[in-house]
C-alpha cells in the first residue's frame, strides 16, 4: 500500500492562511485523529485540531474531506486551511509526522495525480509552469497546456498516423490489389504531411521564449554605453557604468515585463581585443550569449569622438538586428547618417538614444514591437521546454526514414510504430522513470 504524504502547500513564512495537504490512504485516520470525525466530502468545515496524544489545541481550521478518486491525486486526499503562523503550522506538521505521515518529496502530489491519470505529463508541466508564472504570456501559455490545449492536435498527428497505418496493413493484407497509386505511396503521402507538421513545431521557438524569456543581447565596442542602456531599460543600476573600457567582464542578465512577456536582456563585455584572460573570457561568452539570443541589440557611440571602428564588431549582427545609436546628446550628425546607412545597407533597424540620460523610448517601443511580433500568435505552441523538442525530434527522424522511395509496407509500418512510440514521449504515456523524476523532481514541494 501506498504511504501517506503531507506537505505545506502554500509558501513558507507568515501569511493570513496557510494550506497543508495530505493525500495517501491513511489521510481519513490523520483528519479523525487531529479534527474528530470526518466531515462530509468536500464541503469545508470548521474544526479544532488536536494533538492525537495530549489532546493539546494546534488550530482553529477549516477542514476539506476529498475522498478518492475525486481528488487531484485521485487519492484520498485532506486540506487543512491553518491560521498561517509559523508555530500553527510547524505544531500541525509534527503531529501529522507523529501519526506516521510521511513528508512529501518535490513535486510528489502531482506525480501521484500523473500516476493515477488524473494528468498527462504536459498536463503536469503546465500545473508547475503556472505556479512559476511571472508575466501574462506565460501564466497564458502555462494554463493553455495544464487544460490540455496540445491534445486536439496530438489526436490529429495519430489519426494520421492511424491513416497510413491503415494503408499499410492493407497493402500487407491484400500484395495484390491493385490500388491506384500504391498503397505505400498513398501512406507516405499522409506521413510526409505528419513530417511537416511536426518539423514546422520543432523550429517554432515560441513557446520556449515565452517561458524562459525572449533574449536580448546588448552588444558593442566598450564605452559604447551598453551598461547605461540596460540600466535605463531596467530601471535600476544593475550593471557598474564607468568611463573605463572593460568594465563588464561577465554576462549581467536583467528581466523585463514587456507588454506581458518575459524579456532577459543581457550586457556583455565589450567586443574588442581584450587585454586579459578574464576580459577574452567575458568577450567569447558574450559572442556566444549573443548568438543564441532571439535579438541583439548593437550600440554604437553617436558621439564626435566615438569614431572607434565599431563595423568591424558589427559583423556579428543578423538581419532584423538593432542598431542603438547612443549618446545622441552630443551626437555628431555625419556619425548619425553613417549609422543610419550602415544599418540600412545591412537589413537592421536603426533607433537613437541617451542612455546617460535614460531616454531610451524609442528603444522600448522597437523591443516591445519586436517581442510581440515574434511571439504573439493565436495558436499555441506546441514545445515549451527541452523535453518536447526531444520528443518531436524523435518522430521527425523516424518519419524521415519512413518516407524514403521504394521501402516496403512492412518495413514503413515499422516506422510508423517507431514514430508513434515518438510521439507519446510528450504527453509521458510511454516514459522511463528517469525521465519522470527529471520532470516532477523540478516542482516544488506541497504541488
Ligand atoms: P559600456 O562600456 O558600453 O557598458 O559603456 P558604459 O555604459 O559604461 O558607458 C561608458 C561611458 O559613456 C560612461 O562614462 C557613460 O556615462 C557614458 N555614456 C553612456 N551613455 C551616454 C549617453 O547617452 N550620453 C553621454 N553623453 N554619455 C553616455
Amino acid at each position: 500500500m501506498r504511504d501517506t504524504i503531507f506537505a505545506l502547500a502554500t509558501a513558507p513564512g507568515r501569511a493570513a492562511v496557510a494550506v497543508v495537504r495530505l493525500s495517501g490512504p491513511d489521510s481519513d485516520r490523520a483528519l479523525t485523529a487531529i479534527a474528530g470525525a470526518l466531515p462530509p466530502p468536500r464541503h469545508a468545515v470548521l474544526r479544532t485540531l488536536r494533538t492525537p496524544t495530549s489532546g493539546e489545541r494546534l488550530d482553529q481550521a477549516l477542514t476539506i474531506w476529498f475522498p478518492s478518486p475525486r481528488s487531484f491525486t485521485g487519492e484520498d486526499q485532506v486540506e487543512l486551511h491553518l491560521h498561517g503562523g509559523r508555530a500553527v503550522v510547524g505544531a500541525v506538521l509534527r503531529a501529522l509526522a507523529d501519526l506516521g505521515l510521511r513528508p512529501a518529496d518535490a513535486g510528489e502530489f502531482t506525480r501521484r495525480a500523473f500516476e493515477n491519470g488524473k494528468l498527462d505529463l504536459l498536463e503536469a508541466e503546465g500545473v508547475a509552469d503556472l505556479i512559476d508564472a511571472e508575466t501574462d504570456a506565460q501564466r497564458r501559455q502555462a494554463l493553455d497546456q495544464l487544460s490540455g490545449a496540445l491534445r486536439g492536435r496530438e489526436a490529429r498527428w495519430r489519426g494520421l498516423l492511424i491513416d497510413a497505418l491503415g494503408l499499410l496493413e492493407a497493402g500487407i493484407d491484400f500484395p495484390d490489389e491493385d490500388v491506384p497509386g500504391g498503397v505505400v505511396d498513398q501512406a507516405v503521402g499522409v506521413l510526409r504531411e505528419l513530417h511537416g507538421e511536426l518539423t514546422f513545431a520543432v523550429a517554432d521557438a515560441r513557446g520556449e521564449r515565452v517561458r524562459e524569456g525572449f533574449r536580448v543581447a546588448i552588444l558593442g565596442r566598450p564605452n559604447a554605453g551598453k551598461s547605461s542602456l540596460l540600466n535605463a531599460l531596467a530601471g535600476r543600476e544593475a550593471a557598474i557604468v564607468t568611463p573605463l573600457a572593460g568594465t563588464t567582464r561577465d554576462i549581467i542578465e536583467v528581466a523585463l515585463d514587456l507588454e506581458g512577456y518575459r524579456v532577459t536582456l543581457a550586457d556583455t563585455a565589450g567586443l574588442r581585443d581584450a587585454v586579459d584572460v578574464v576580459e577574452a573570457e567575458g568577450v567569447r561568452r558574450g559572442r556566444a550569449w549573443a548568438a543564441d539570443a532571439a535579438l541583439r541589440l548593437f550600440v554604437v557611440d553617436g558621439s564626435d569622438s566615438g569614431n572607434d571602428g565599431w563595423e568591424r564588431e558589427a559583423a556579428v549582427l543578423e538581419a532584423g538586428d538593432v542598431l542603438v545609436v547612443n549618446k545622441v546628446d552630443q551626437g555628431d550628425v555625419a556619425r548619425i547618417e553613417q549609422c543610419k546607412a550602415y544599418a540600412a545597407e545591412h537589413g537592421l533597424e536603426a533607433v537613437t538614444a541617451s542612455a546617460a540620460l535614460k531616454a531610451v523610448v524609442d528603444v522600448e517601443a522597437v523591443l516591445s514591437r519586436r517581442v510581440v511580433e515574434s511571439l504573439a500568435a493565436n495558436e499555441a505552441p506546441t514545445v515549451t521546454r527541452l523535453r518536447h523538442r526531444e520528443a518531436l525530434s524523435g518522430a521527425v527522424s523516424q518519419l524521415e526514414r519512413a518516407v524514403v522511395p521504394g521501402r516496403s509496407a512492412e518495413l514503413v509500418a515499422e516506422d510508423v510504430r517507431l514514430v508513434s512510440r515518438a510521439l507519446e514521449r510528450l504527453s509521458g504515456r510511454i516514459n522511463a522513470d528517469q525521465v519522470l523524476d527529471k520532470v516532477f523532481s523540478s516542482f516544488c514541494i506541497g504541488k
